[in-house]
């Protein structure tokens, strides 16, 4: 049956080097029915990062402009660096139909759940502390201080788990995508985002 659908807000948090950003850009390569929602930061640009692509790399002062212009759903402070979820990267897509992948921690989560009471949220786990501690090492993008005040961050992330709807342990790649896509194959199906077209012939 021909069927009508109303975007799906896609939460994402995982702690540093639990492989979160891989598994999402396999999700959205693979799925073109999805959108990435570019937040804004204050963080500086890594190597490979490229401006509004990756992020929208802003100052503090065009952070606090558009804090005062309410052009957050939400912010949050995050290992010292601040970051933003854009209204005008989620709400127009959605209502096109579009599904709108958030890639934001806890803080921001909290929020985004309590607002839009349809999203769906995942969080990604390290298969251990002791893998994450050495996935954020290997991966060579951060600082030792960085890195140390990321992996202090985990412990807290991690505590915030049971806030998200479901869990996903990353320890093969592939088994991790699997679950994700089950996940999100699922919820494309619920009723409240699935709305047939009764047609007379
Ligand atoms: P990174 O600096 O490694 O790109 O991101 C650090 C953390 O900030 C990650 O946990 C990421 O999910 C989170 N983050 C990225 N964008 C946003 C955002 O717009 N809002 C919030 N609350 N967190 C974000």
């Amino acid at each position: 049956m021909k069927a009508t659908r109303k975007g799906m807000l896609l939460v994402i948090s995982g702690p540093s080097g639990t492989g979160k950003g891989t598994l999402i850009d396999k999700l959205l390569k693979d799925d073109p029915s999805f959108v990435f929602s570019v937040s804004v930061t204050t963080r500086k640009p890594r190597d490979y990062e490229v401006q509004d692509v990756h992020y929208h790399f802003i100052s503090d002062e065009e952070y606090d402009k558009l804090l005062a212009e309410d052009a957050f759903i939400e912010h949050a402070t995050v290992h010292a660096n601040r970051y933003g979820t854009l209204k005008s990267e989620v709400y127009e897509r959605m209502e096109k139909g579009q599904n709108v992948l958030l890639d934001i921690d806890p803080q921001g989560a909290r929020t985004v759940v309590e607002k839009e009471k349809e999203c769906v949220s995942v969080f990604i786990l390290p298969p251990s502390y002791k893998v994450l501690k050495e996935r954020l090492h290997t991966r060579n993008t951060e600082d030792p201080v960085e890195i140390a005040r990321r992996l202090g961050n985990a412990k807290g992330e991690i505590e915030q788990l049971q806030r998200y709807q479901y869990a996903v342990v990353n320890d093969s790649l592939d088994l991790a995508y699997e679950q994700l896509l089950s996940i999100v194959n699922a919820e494309k199906q619920r009723t409240n985002r699935y709305f047939p077209v009764v047609e007379e012939e």
